[in-house]
């Protein structure tokens, strides 16, 4: 943390916020203020530049076009890169995800050029991926079982210096025929879960805000974000049985 607040950055609302991923801040700073953490949250437009000071940076879905202007402008801007190569804790969603990687496929499926944060490359997937998620988290993230939806045509590969977030156990995720789902580097998350993500995986949330405090957090009472999350596990893995 560079103050006594966390700042979050809401990256490109104009370009990169389907299926409610701007609630990924909003819980955030809930879960934060709980423990008495007071954070700070920017909306950053893509006219406006990244500041390169904030802890936490968040990015959602897009569709193509969309996509393609907003990696074009944060290429350009630089922000964002500096914050990462600094240490801030950068979150991405599906398109936000693709965008922090190498390259991904545009409408057409031309390769279109990233920021390369993360050691991913991603072009567009024989089928379009839709439907409920989950997955099991690599263990050192200590991280328990997540869940989401997805809706893509991009397929994700991952490099060998980037880790897979998660190994399916319903739903397609990457879609590189490894099983895999998301995937980080650092303090540099991406995955294919919208939900929002953070909202429906209190746990992911924690992580990102340890990351940011850069230590331990004091436990809140989740048992209705728990409940919840049961009802959504269970209907899920009894439909995919
Ligand atoms: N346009 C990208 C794809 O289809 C990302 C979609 C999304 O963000 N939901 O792969």
């Amino acid at each position: 943390m560079s103050s006594d607040r966390i700042k979050i950055v809401w990256i490109y609302p104009d370009l990169l916020a389907t299926y409610g991923d701007q609630g990924n801040t909003i819980v955030l700073e809930r879960r934060a203020a709980l423990r008495g953490i007071p954070t700070e949250t920017v909306h950053m437009r893509s006219d406006e530049p990244v500041p390169p000071d904030g802890d936490i940076y968040l990015l959602g879905g897009g569709e193509d076009r969309p996509q393609i202007l907003a990696a074009h402008r944060l290429r350009r801007d630089g922000g964002l890169a500096a914050a990462a190569q600094r240490g801030a804790v950068v979150f991405a969603v599906c398109a936000g995800y693709q965008i922090l990687g190498h390259e991904f496929g545009g409408e057409e499926g031309q390769p279109v050029p990233g920021l390369g944060l993360l050691d991913i490359s991603s072009g567009r997937g024989e089928q379009r991926a839709v439907g409920e998620i989950v997955g099991d988290v690599a263990t050192e993230l200590n991280v328990p079982r997540i869940t989401g939806f997805e809706n893509h045509q991009g397929a994700t590969r991952l490099g060998p210096n980037a880790r897979p977030l998660a190994r399916v156990v319903a739903g397609i995720g990457n879609g590189g025929g490894d099983g895999t789902e998301g995937a980080y580097a650092g303090h540099i998350l991406g995955t294919y879960m919208h939900g929002p993500a953070l909202v429906r995986n209190p746990g992911l949330a924690d992580l990102l805000l340890r990351w940011a405090v850069g230590s331990e957090l004091r436990p809140i009472d989740d048992s209705w974000a728990g409940r919840l999350r049961e009802e959504r596990l269970n209907a899920v893995l009894s439909a995919s049985r």
